[in-house]
This record gives structure tokens, C-alpha cells and sequence, in this order.
């Protein structure tokens, strides 16, 4: 259940309600949105009483939200989240355009993909400092060399931050570094992960499972919502199908339909969604259309030589070629980038 607070509601009243629940021993999260506030009830509400709720001072109204995700659930916010992450707005009319490469692997490469994914119009530089490798043998990431590397391409070029925790141990480090923590497909539904990012006020990027659900997604960005933290970003980055002409299948149906169903930000992966870089730009586009709120993009100086992700990697030159291709898109469907 959800209580909708009145827009000039007092402290007091706020608090006066939070107390309320807490009596009733069930879990109350305040929700402070720039017009209104919201109090979500988390536990067991078959015995609650609506009309008692209502009767409290300050409440404007209460209403039950039946999906299993409470926080997550578009009828609880009413209108699209903006996550701020160090000025740029994720979430809004303009597009939140994430590139660079799949691995940090020197700062030489670093910085001229940083620099030359901004020149194109990128918002916020990727980079894996920790990467999940299907072999154990492969590349492993340069860890906190790799997160100095992100944070010196950062000085240069003023784009935040994006970056893969994989480990709980890792996340007073990686939250030193970085402007949002990336959780990857293959931690989509590590539970005590989820949590520890929930006790932080750090966005966090939750990537969609190899076979997760939309469900499933929404389930874990609740994980994260009901620590306490409500700046969480969904991706979708294909999913596991029979089709084997491409790396994943992705699922542009995903993009409306969590637009049907959550207030949070929606954000697409064409890279790790097709591993073709030769598909990306047509499904980047097809996203945007399909109403994401921005993308995630494999950006590579030499992709031919790249250690983790050449395949999918765009040249900075077609990066930027995309995203002329791209802007023309936005335009078309009302967004900006
Ligand atoms: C990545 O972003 O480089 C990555 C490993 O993504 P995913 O978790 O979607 O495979
Ligand atoms: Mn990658």
C-alpha cells in the first residue's frame, strides 16, 4: 500500500504516519519527490485499513499497489524518475548516452576514447575495471589501476562514471571511484549484492539477467529500492534465446514495457545485446524509438586489438556516426541528445 501525502504536507505529519506504521510493526519508506511525498508500506497489508489511513493527518490519499515490486512500480511514483548523477539527468527528456570501452586497459586508450566519445556526444564514460569473464583464464580487469585510469579520463573530460562492482568486497573501493555503480547481467539476482548497493545513496545500473524475467528485473531493482536507496537505472542488455546468430537476443519489447510498468529509467545495451558491432547502431536507434531513456555503448580505439569485447566495439568514428544517426531518431520520438 501506498499513501500519497498532501503537496504542503508538515514534518510532523509525516512523521506522525511513519509512526503509525511502525505500531503496526510493518516497514514504512519515505519517498520525498520534488511534489509530493509518499509513504510505501512494506509487509503484510491484508489487514490493513484503508479508510484508516486516510483519516491521518497530512494524507492526501492511500491506494494498494498490487505488483509484487512496491517501490519500483509506476503507480507509486505517478511520473518518470530523474536520476541526477553529478549534473547529467538520467531519466529526462534528454538521453543519458553511456560509452567506452568493454575493459579499461591503459590510460592512453582511456583517454582518447573518453575524449572522443564526448566530442560525439556521450554524457558518461564506461569502463570496467573488475569484468565477470566467462573463463577464469581470460582477462581479468586491472582493478583499482583501472579505476585511477576512469577517474584521470574523468579530470579530462568532466563525463561521471560508470563502472561494474561484482563483488561485495569491492564496494568501498569502487564507490570511492565511481558515479554509478554498474551491476552486471550475471549479478542481475545476487540478493546480498543488491542489498549492500541498496544502503548506499549511489545510482546504481542493474543490468537484465542472462534469463532474467522483466519481473525478475523489476524484483531486484526492488532489492536495491527497499535499502533505502530509490536511484536505481534498469538495463536491458539481450537475453538469452535459441536463436545463435547473435550473441543475445534483445528484447526491444522490454524497453515499453517497463516503461508500462516502472517510474525508474530505462537504458539499452546494443553491444552486449546483439556482439556484433555491425547491429549496434540499428538497434541503438530501434531503442530510442521504442522510448529508452538512453544507451549504453562498447567504444574501442582498436576493437581489433580490444582484450575483452572487440566484436561489439564501435570505433569512435562510427560512434559517432551512430550517433548523428541516433539524434535524427530522437528528434522523431520528441527527445533530445
Ligand atoms: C559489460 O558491460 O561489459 C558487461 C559485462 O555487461 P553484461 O553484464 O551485460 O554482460
Ligand atoms: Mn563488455
Amino acid at each position: 500500500m501506498i499513501v500519497v501525502m498532501k503537496p504542503d504536507v508538515k514534518r510532523e505529519q509525516i512523521k506522525e504516519v511513519i509512526k503509525y506504521i511502525e505500531e503496526l510493526k510493518l516497514r514504512p519508506i519515505l519517498m520525498e519527490g520534488v511534489e509530493r511525498n509518499v509513504i510505501a508500506i512494506i509487509g503484510e497489508e491484508r489487514n490493513l485499513s484503508i479508510q484508516t489511513f486516510q483519516a491521518l493527518s497530512g494524507v492526501d490519499y492511500v491506494m494498494p499497489v498490487l505488483k509484487p515490486y512496491k517501490l519500483a512500480a509506476l503507480e507509486t511514483s505517478h511520473k518518470p524518475s530523474i536520476i541526477n548523477v553529478d549534473g547529467v539527468k538520467i531519466g529526462g527528456k534528454h538521453l543519458a548516452i553511456m560509452a567506452g570501452p568493454c575493459s579499461v586497459e591503459n590510460e592512453r586508450m582511456m583517454i582518447e576514447t573518453a575524449i572522443k566519445v564526448k566530442e560525439a556526444g556521450a554524457n558518461i564514460l564506461r569502463g570496467g575495471a573488475f569484468k565477470p569473464r566467462t573463463s577464469p583464464y581470460a582477462f581479468q580487469g586491472m582493478g583499482e589501476d583501472g579505476l585511477k585510469l576512469l577517474k584521470i579520463a574523468k579530470k579530462e573530460t568532466g563525463l561521471p562514471i560508470i563502472t561494474e562492482l561484482m563483488d561485495i568486497r569491492d564496494l568501498i573501493l569502487i564507490n570511492k571511484y565511481t558515479d554509478i555503480i554498474q551491476i552486471g547481467a550475471r549479478n542481475s539476482q545476487n540478493y546480498p549484492l543488491l542489498k549492500e548497493v541498496g544502503r548506499t545513496q549511489k545510482p546504481v545500473f542493474l543490468k537484465r539477467g542472462i534469463s532474467g524475467t522483466i519481473e525478475e528485473l523489476l524484483m531486484s531493482a526492488e532489492y536495491i529500492m527497499s535499502e533505502g536507496n530509490p536511484n536505481v537505472i534498469l538495463c536491458e542488455r539481450g537475453i538469452r534465446t535459441y536463436e545463435r546468430a547473435t550473441r543475445n537476443t534483445f528484447d526491444i519489447n522490454a524497453i515499453p514495457v517497463l516503461k508500462k510498468l516502472t517510474h525508474l529509467p530505462v537504458i539499452a545495451d546494443p553491444s552486449h545485446g546483439t556482439g556484433d558491432y555491425l547491429l549496434v547502431p540499428s538497434i541503438a536507434k530501434a531503442s530510442i524509438a521504442a522510448g529508452a531513456d538512453g544507451l549504453m555503448i562498447e567504444v574501442h580505439p582498436d576493437p581489433k586489438v580490444a582484450v575483452s569485447d572487440g566484436a561489439q566495439s564501435l570505433t569512435p568514428e562510427n560512434f559517432a556516426m551512430m550517433m548523428e544517426e541516433c539524434r535524427r531518431v530522437a528528434t522523431a520520438v520528441d527527445r533530445e541528445m
